[in-house]
């Protein structure tokens, strides 16, 4: 499966909209309640959604203006402001959200050389239309993170198909987990993914399967390292 630019573009409207409905389900004073992610708070995946769309209309600015504006100054930088965001008054944190995901979207429709090469903070350089589908996972799997009524199968099947694909392309150049071949409810393969031992050979819904592979549900198949 091919993603193209539209397809990011579509997923990082809809994620954020999930992520705009997961945060108006939970009520006001609730924030600082566990996420679904070990040691952060709601907060602290607001904080980090906030930072990542600032983080990545610098990518724009850089490949509107070519002045070079990595996405965070360093990643103690990147740590230190989830923190300090996610002890801010929660109507001002859930404003900055809502701010920052509509500075991402003003950039992403002002660019109109999509083949401008950007650097990531992995260090990766790619062309900024790679931008959408940078943000459209971070939304899409943080809106399911947030614990507001959002879950894998409220996400687009065609979005589950390229998350799980990446993610198994990712967890294949680690190549420290389980062999697994990854089927859908028919038996047509979803992804594959190259590990240690034995292959194991899984077969569910593309919501399960991008769940399990996430290492948001684990008991679909054998344990995983950490993604992302
Ligand atoms: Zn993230």
């Amino acid at each position: 499966m091919t993603r193209t630019l539209g397809d990011g573009l579509r997923w990082v409207e809809l994620g954020t909209g999930l992520c705009e409905r997961a945060l108006a389900s939970i009520p006001v004073g609730r924030l600082g309640e566990p996420s679904e992610l070990a040691g952060w708070s709601r907060a602290h995946v607001v904080a980090h959604l906030d930072g990542n769309a600032r983080a990545l209309t610098n990518l724009v600015r850089w490949a509107t203006t070519g002045i070079e504006t990595p996405m965070y100054s360093s990643m103690e930088q990147r740590n230190a402001d989830i923190a300090a965001g996610a002890v801010l008054a929660e109507d001002i944190l859930r404003g900055r959200f809502e701010e920052s995901a509509s500075l991402l979207a003003d950039g992403l429709g002002s660019i109109t050389d999509w083949s401008a090469e950007v650097r990531t903070a992995q260090g990766r350089t790619v062309p900024v239309s790679e931008v959408p589908w940078m943000r459209s996972r971070e939304v899409m799997v943080h809106a399911v993170d947030l614990l507001g009524g959002v879950e894998f199968t409220d996400l687009p099947d065609d979005l589950l198909l390229a998350l799980a694909q990446d993610i198994a392309a990712k967890r294949s150049v680690d190549g420290t987990g389980p062999s697994l071949l990854l089927l859908n409810r028919d038996g047509v393969q979803v992804a594959q993914v190259q590990g240690v031992g034995e292959t194991v050979t899984l077969s569910a819904s593309a919501a399960e399967l991008t769940a399990y592979l996430s290492g948001r549900d684990p008991s679909l198949g054998p344990a995983l390292p950490a993604w992302l």
